[in-house]
Parts: structure tokens; C-alpha cells; sequence
């Protein structure tokens, strides 16, 4: 697996996991437990989730599914903005750890920006890194501007930005994901494959087939085209995670991708950053 370096060096895998939705319903639990699982085997060892995924139940279910293999993976989760401060970020950090059956965390994330000021949240996470508990932090859903804000706070540090990113949605192109690259910050790509609303698109379709990929390699493919981007996709089948695997050995042609500009073209003036 190709993999993206962090700005403190150490590397991680291109392709991860995403895991919002997963552990909400217990007939659904075997197979998303069987999906990660292999997800890791395959070497898509970076899994993402947060403490507002079904409140808890998707770190529930990553406890579950990585017992006995914490070493090989790269936990990721988040904290919801108002959780955010001195006072509470230690005690969401210590529920997560807790569901995940685990001692400290690979990466933590402010979920959005809320109301606590970016430098408190800043010492927060320095503490709590001082403190052996996660072992870098960063943030999510910050458009350039708050990106500015958040190094002058004394932010510097960030390990990644994570934010929707997909053939559909290219507003980073612009001027985030440049600023990002210039500071040797990665991008982490949620929803790369728009939630699935991508793999309807007749066109890509087409043009997937030509090239004997599925819909779902190509966009991830063509999200990973760019340095310093890392892609998390869901899978809640173990068949749809090998299908994604293969994504992160897929190189596109420069005819494809021009193709693919014709198809979602790109930026051509800022655009506010979206979430979901
Ligand atoms: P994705 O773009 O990853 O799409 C997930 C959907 O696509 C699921 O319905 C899944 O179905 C389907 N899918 C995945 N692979 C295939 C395939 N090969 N063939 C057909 N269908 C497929 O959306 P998410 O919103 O889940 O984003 C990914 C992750 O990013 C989240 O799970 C979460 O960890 C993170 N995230 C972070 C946010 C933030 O604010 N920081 C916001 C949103 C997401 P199935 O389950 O059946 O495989």
C-alpha cells in the first residue's frame, strides 16, 4: 500500500477505513466486523471514526473487530466541537479510548469548528499527547481561512485537515488543499465516494468500465491522485472493501483524468467548504 506522509514523518497508509453508520444495527455487526477485518489484512490499516458515530457505537464496534491487532492499525477519531476544551476534551478521549479497548489514540480530531477559542482546543490535545493518550491531533471540516486562524493559535503542529472531498465535491481544489501541501499537511478524504451517490453516474460508469475498474475504484483512485490526500471510504461488505483495496493501485492516464475534468470540472473561483 503506497503510503502518505504525516508532517511529524511517520507514514500512513493512503487508503483507509471509514466507519460512520457501522455498529447501528446488531444484524448488520458480523459482516462490518468481517469488512474491517479484511480491510486490515489488506493493508488498510488507518481506520476513522468518532465519538458521534451512533454515540459511541462505531468505536464499539472497532474495539470489537481489532482485538489482538492494535499495534497494526492507526486509530482515528474525533471530539465533537463542544467537547473540545480543557475541561472536556480529556473525558471524551477517555470514553473513546475506552470503547475502542485501547490506550491511546493515533489521531484526534476536532469533529467541526464550535465555540471554544482553537488555541484552548490546541492545549487541549498538546496535553493530552504529553499525557501518552493520542499521539497526534488535527482537525476536520477547516476551510483555509480557519486553517490561518488555527496556526496562529499556536496549531502548527496539525497532522491533517479531514474533509469532504470527491469528484463532486472539488471546492478544496482551490486554495485548501494547496495551502495544506505548502505546510507538508495531509488532507484526510471523507465521503469519497459521496456516499455512494457517485456510483449511479452513468458516465463514470462508462468510463470505469473502459478501464476495467468499478465505479467506486475510479473515484477513489482519482481522489489519491493527489499527493498528500487520504482516502477513507465505508465499506459495510467484506466484497465492497476488496473492491476498494484495489483502488490504491489504480494509476490514471492523463486522458482520463482530462476526461474526468470534463465530467465534475474543477474550481475556478473559491468555494466555502462543504460538509456533510
Ligand atoms: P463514502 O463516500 O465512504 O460512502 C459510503 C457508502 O458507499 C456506503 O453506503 C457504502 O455501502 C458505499 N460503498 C462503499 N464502497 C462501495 C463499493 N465498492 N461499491 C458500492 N458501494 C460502496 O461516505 P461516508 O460518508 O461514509 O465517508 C467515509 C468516512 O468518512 C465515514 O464513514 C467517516 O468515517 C468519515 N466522515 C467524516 C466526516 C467528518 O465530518 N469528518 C463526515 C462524513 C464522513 P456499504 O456500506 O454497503 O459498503
Amino acid at each position: 500500500m503506497r503510503t502518505i506522509d504525516l508532517a511529524s514523518g511517520e507514514r500512513v497508509p493512503c487508503l483507509g477505513q471509514g466507519t460512520w453508520m457501522m455498529g447501528d444495527r446488531p444484524q448488520r455487526r458480523a459482516e462490518e466486523i468481517a469488512a474491517l477485518r479484511t480491510g486490515i489484512e489488506l493493508g488498510m490499516t488507518l481506520i476513522d471514526t468518532a465519538e458521534m458515530y451512533g454515540q459511541g457505537a462505531s468505536e464499539t464496534l472497532i474495539g470489537e473487530a481489532i482485538a489482538g491487532m492494535r499495534d497494526q492499525i492507526l486509530l482515528v477519531s474525533k471530539a465533537y466541537p463542544q467537547n473540545a476544551s480543557r475541561e472536556r476534551l480529556a473525558r471524551s478521549c477517555e470514553a473513546s479510548l475506552k470503547r475502542l479497548r485501547t490506550d491511546r489514540l493515533d489521531l484526534y480530531l476536532l469533529h467541526w469548528r464550535g465555540s471554544v477559542p482553537l488555541a484552548e482546543t490546541v492545549a487541549a490535545m498538546e496535553k493530552l499527547q504529553c499525557e501518552g493518550k493520542i499521539r497526534h491531533w488535527g482537525v476536520s471540516n477547516l476551510d483555509t481561512d480557519d486553517m490561518g486562524e488555527l496556526v496562529a493559535a499556536g496549531g502548527g503542529a496539525c497532522a491533517t485537515d479531514q474533509i469532504l472531498y470527491n469528484l463532486s465535491r472539488r471546492g478544496p481544489e482551490h486554495d485548501l488543499l494547496p495551502w495544506l501541501g505548502e505546510r507538508g499537511m495531509s488532507a484526510m478524504a471523507y465521503s469519497p465516494v459521496e456516499q455512494g451517490r457517485l456510483l449511479g453516474n452513468p458516465a463514470l460508469a462508462a468510463i470505469a468500465s473502459e478501464i476495467d475498474a468499478t465505479p467506486s475504484q475510479l473515484a477513489l483512485a482519482w481522489v489519491l491522485r493527489r499527493p498528500g490526500v487520504i482516502a477513507i471510504p465505508k465499506a459495510g461488505s467484506v466484497e465492497h472493501v476488496r473492491e476498494n483495496r484495489a483502488a490504491a493501485d489504480l494509476v490514471l492516464d492523463v486522458e482520463i483524468l482530462t476526461r474526468l475534468d470534463a465530467l465534475f470540472p474543477g474550481p475556478r473561483a473559491p468555494r466555502p467548504l462543504e460538509m456533510l
